[in-house]
């Protein structure tokens, strides 16, 4: 199981120059004054989970880069993930897994694995691009490559709550919320196959 350690971001909305946030535990609270950049924490781990530019309350990918950097500068957002529990690590680990030293024999723990998810603009074109442990890959390939680190983009609707999101999920009737829950737990899979078993 992988989970945020911490995002690093450069140029990306409010964050002029490079700023690392984090580190990320199992419970995060966000806390800040009105316009101190809170929901653009969220908006960069949006957008290095692939998210458009218009997904994320800005109308193009120009309006992410911070208005203060220039053209010469890099805007990035870098998503790192680790694991503890090396039994859960994905099957055809990544190059970043086999450089991984062997700790002595019951004296220092493995350090958490490290996966590193990067989406970089291009501050002249106004594309961007993606690199998973530093090496560039196509969206698809990305996006596989998340999968494989337990982030399914095919739920985001349901594990991205963004601020006006809020009122929504707190006004679900409890049949919507257990669907909800299903989902994100990926119980829901097994109720379809379990109806489509009955059915045939
Ligand atoms: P609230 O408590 O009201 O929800 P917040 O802490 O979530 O506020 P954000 O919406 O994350 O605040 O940040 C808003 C700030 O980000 C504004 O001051 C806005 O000017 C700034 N901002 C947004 N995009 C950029 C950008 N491209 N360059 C520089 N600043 C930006
Ligand atoms: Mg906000």
């Amino acid at each position: 199981m992988y989970s945020i350690q911490r995002i690093e971001v450069c140029n990306f909305k409010s964050f002029k120059g490079y700023h690392t946030i984090g580190p990320f535990l199992d419970f995060t609270c966000i806390i800040g004054p009105n316009g101190s950049g809170k929901s653009n924490v969220l908006d960069a781990i949006s957008f290095v989970l692939t998210l458009n530019a218009s997904e994320l309350r800005g109308s193009h990918i120009k309006d992410l880069i911070n208005h203060n950097a220039t053209s010469a500068d890099e805007s990035y957002v870098k998503m790192v993930l680790t694991s503890k529990n090396d039994d859960e690590m994905p099957i055809q680990a990544s190059s970043k897994v086999e450089e991984e030293s062997e700790s002595e024999e019951g004296r220092h723990p493995t350090p958490p694995q490290e996966m590193i998810f990067s989406r970089y603009i291009n501050t002249h074109s106004y594309s961007s691009t993606y690199k998973f442990n530093g090496k560039g890959v196509n969206k698809v390939k990305y996006i596989e490559e998340l999968k494989r680190c337990g982030i399914d983009l095919s739920l985001r609707a349901s594990f991205l709550i963004f601020q006006g999101d809020i009122r929504k999920v707190a006004t679900m009737n409890s049949s919507e919320r257990r669907d909800m829950i299903e989902v994100l737990c990926g119980s829901a899979d097994y109720k379809e196959h379990h109806l489509s078993l009955v059915e045939s």
